[in-house]
């Protein structure tokens, strides 16, 4: 599964991507999270961001797609992934078309969470507030000054991204003011009527991907028999065309012997009919009656006698 989550920030995408790479086996790509390690770690993309980032402003495009373009490549990607923080600008939603497209994979969909900024922006406000009073650091870029320059590079770069991803028919929209947990759900029900919409989809054509896949690695087995040309190859194709002609030599000669057996059949069953005509020729003196023994003529005459007496 390949998602994104969209929304300005502290909508709660981070959360929400936790929970489906928990529940969808998937793994979580959030360009912040890597540009901050990035920092942390002093790279030359960390020391290019680092002021960028701490001043709410977005890192150049091919900064991040590059950033991307390895991550998603990389194994554990391989299931799945849910992208949180990227693409925020249309120029880094058409690169990721293309790298998706170079892979030969696709989006499943994508997920905007609509907030009101003004209740997030009160949000960030107590946050940084209850932080500041445990004592606990903040990052640079989580106070009220800073979330507003966030949300304006929000609202003018990235909000065009729900018309780019609606007019491919691909936006689902989520309130992302409502609990966590109903947000969830949500997000749930779009994703799993996603999968049932599919499976019906995909039924009418006939089309399983499993019979899919059968189909496509026939076509791959049949192109790769047509290029080959290899010796071994030539010798079986020979092997397999004198087998084919001894085998219609061998079906000939059987039928060849079948006829033989039913003409020798046939006349013996004429030789035993002409036998057993004569025999019966023989048995009724050749009258069509059954000849009569000495005690039959006797009896017979004695019935004539008796005949005539009375
Ligand atoms: P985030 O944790 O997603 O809010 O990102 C923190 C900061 O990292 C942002 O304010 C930007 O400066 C930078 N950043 C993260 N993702 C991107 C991106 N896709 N394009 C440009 N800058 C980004």
């Amino acid at each position: 599964m390949r998602l994104i989550l969209l929304g300005p920030p502290g909508a709660g995408k981070g959360t929400q991507a936790q929970r489906l790479v928990a529940k969808h086996k998937i793994v979580q790509l959030s360009t912040g999270d890597m540009l901050r390690a990035a920092v942390a770690a002093g790279t030359p993309v960390g020391l290019r961001a680092k002021s960028i980032m701490d001043a709410g402003q977005l890192v150049p495009d091919e900064v991040v797609v590059a950033i991307i373009a390895d991550r998603i490549g990389q194994a554990d990607a391989k299931n799945g992934f849910v992208l949180d923080g990227f693409p925020r600008t249309v120029p880094q939603a058409e690169a990721l078309d293309n790298l998706l497209a170079e892979r030969g994979l696709k989006l499943d969909a994508v997920i905007e969470l609509k907030v009101d900024e003004g209740i997030l922006v009160k949000r960030i406000e107590t946050r940084v507030a209850e932080m500041t009073a445990r004592g606990e650091p903040l990052r640079k870029d989580d106070n009220p000054e800073v979330l507003k320059g966030r949300l304006a590079a929000y609202r003018t770069q990235t909000a065009p991204l729900a018309g780019y991803y609606d007019a491919k028919g691909m936006l689902k929209g989520v309130d992302g003011m409502a609990p966590i947990d109903e947000v969830t759900a949500a997000i749930g029900r779009i994703l799993g009527g996603k999968a049932a919409g599919k499976k019906l989809a995909k039924k009418p054509a006939g089309k399983s991907a499993a019979k899919a896949k059968r189909a496509k690695a026939k076509a791959k087995t049949k192109k790769v028999a047509k290029k080959a040309d290899t010796k071994a190859e030539k010798k079986a194709a020979k092997k397999a065309a004198k087998a084919a002609k001894k085998a219609a030599r061998k079906a000939e000669a059987a039928k060849k012997a079948a006829k033989k057996a039913a003409r020798k059949l046939a006349a013996k069953a004429a030789k035993a009919a002409k036998s057993a005509k004569k025999a019966k020729k023989v048995k009724t003196g050749g009258k069509g009656r059954p000849a009569k023994g000495k005690q039959g003529r006797v009896k017979a005459k004695a019935r004539r006698r008796l005949t005539k007496a009375s």
